[in-house]
């Protein structure tokens, strides 16, 4: 059998006042969801374990199999190998902004909100290869992001970030945060400075003035980490995995495990996203796989912006149309069916909390459950309560793929 995991991206939230202490989730009218919980068995899963606030990298790496602890240190390489920059084990990886800075100000951090930034980067990547004979890799990312690797010897990850992370701030010189760190530092200060010099009468930045828009005129790096030896998906379970999504840094988690990246030209990643074509792609390629992650991301948008109305449209116009493509095309003896989320996002703290997520399994030989409802409440069904660890195991013991344990 196959496997589906379905992560709805910070679907479950905190009882809100205005729902009369009802979830977004409870509050919906989900009926393909509910018929995928209904017909199946449920649980909640603590994405890494019970109070942690997991963010969307270290609970995608959790759900599937790994230990963020053992090979986690920084959001910065996941971001570049989602970027599409062929990172290596011990490449040191940053997330990068483009900005705007005037008067030594950082006036916007996402210069204008800029959307296309290869002519930038082509024109950076002419000149700046190599920085002390270290290697430098720079790739556009969605609008104003960027991901950047060096490649080399004696490389820290322990540094400070650039970004000032507020608006109307100077922006930062990296310091290292260890002895070992001082070169990593100094590089990066110069690759800056450097790409500062190129930006500032790029033609692209003339064009932007000319119309108004604000010059993207300097780089903030941030979330700097060692890019972590890891056994792929296809070693560690023997199986073949393909992922859907839209959002960058799930990319570069999907790169880093040996998923294969599936492309679904009309997701956003937000809250507008065409979420049903997502839906469709995966009937379209999951014959080719063993393993299929479908990611939604917009949920998780619609806490971080305080707005529990547009959790509930998005689960309602949405996800659960979608939901009713898969439920509709793809048979439970033939496919384990699973959703859940990578984290809690409270509405009213317009943040990742710490509260386990819900967790529903369907497919025609598991033990259903009394559970008639895809919400929070899910901790009634038979599964409990598991981390986001023993998930995999769980959905490919259910397929019939795993091997004994002993005679
Ligand atoms: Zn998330
Ligand atoms: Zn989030």
């Amino acid at each position: 059998m196959k496997v589906l995991l379905t992560v709805l991206d910070g679907i479950s939230d905190r009882p809100i006042k205005k729902f009369d202490e009802k979830t977004p989730l409870k509050k919906s009218d989900t009926p393909n969801l509910d018929h995928l919980a209904r017909s199946g068995v449920n649980g909640i899963l603590d994405p890494i374990s019970p109070g942690i606030r997991a963010g969307s990298d270290t609970a995608h790496l959790s759900l599937l199999g790994y230990e963020p602890r053992d090979i986690y240190t920084g959001r910065g390489p996941l971001e570049a190998s989602g970027a599409g920059i062929k990172v290596k084990k011990g490449d040191l990886g940053l997330r990068c902004n483009f900005a705007t800075k005037e008067n030594n100000e950082v006036v916007d951090r996402r210069a204008g909100r800029i959307s296309n930034t290869s002519e930038l980067v082509k024109s950076i990547n002419e000149e700046i290869s190599e920085i002390e004979g270290v290697k430098v890799f720079f790739k556009e990312s969605t609008g104003h992001r960027a991901g950047l690797v060096l490649r080399g010897k004696n490389l820290s990850n322990k540094i400070t970030d650039s970004d000032p992370k507020k608006p109307h701030k100077e922006p930062k010189k990296i310091k290292p945060l260890e002895k070992e760190a001082k070169k990593t530092a100094t590089i990066l200060n110069q690759f800056i400075s450097e790409t500062e010099k190129i930006l500032k009468d790029h033609p692209l930045n003339e064009k932007r003035e000319k119309r108004g828009d604000l010059p993207a005129n300097t780089v903030l790096l941030r979330g700097a980490g060692k890019v972590p030896e890891i056994d792929n998906i296809k070693t560690k379970y023997g199986i073949k995995g393909g992922l859907i999504t839209a959002t960058g840094l799930i990319k570069g988690i999907g790169k880093i495990c040996g998923l294969d990246i599936i492309e679904v030209p009309d997701a956003s990643g937000s809250v507008d996203s065409d979420i049903v074509a997502k839906a469709e792609k995966t009937l379209e390629v999951i014959d080719d796989y063993d393993f299929i992650l479908l990611h939604i991301k917009g949920g998780d948008e619609a806490s971080h912006d305080g707005d529990p109305e547009k959790k509930v449209k998005f689960l309602e116009e949405k996800i659960d149309p979608a939901m009713k493509k898969i439920v509709n095309n793809l048979d439970n003896e033939n496919v384990v069916k699973a959703v859940t989320a990578d984290h809690t996002t409270s509405s009213e703290l317009k943040d990742h909390t710490g509260d386990p997520v819900p967790l529903t399994i369907n497919s025609s030989n598991v033990r259903k459950d009394e559970v008639t409802k895809f919400s929070e409440e899910t901790y009634k069904g038979g599964i409990n309560r598991i981390k986001g660890r023993n998930l995999m195991p769980i959905l490919l013991d259910l397929a019939n793929r795993t091997e004994k344990y002993g005679a």
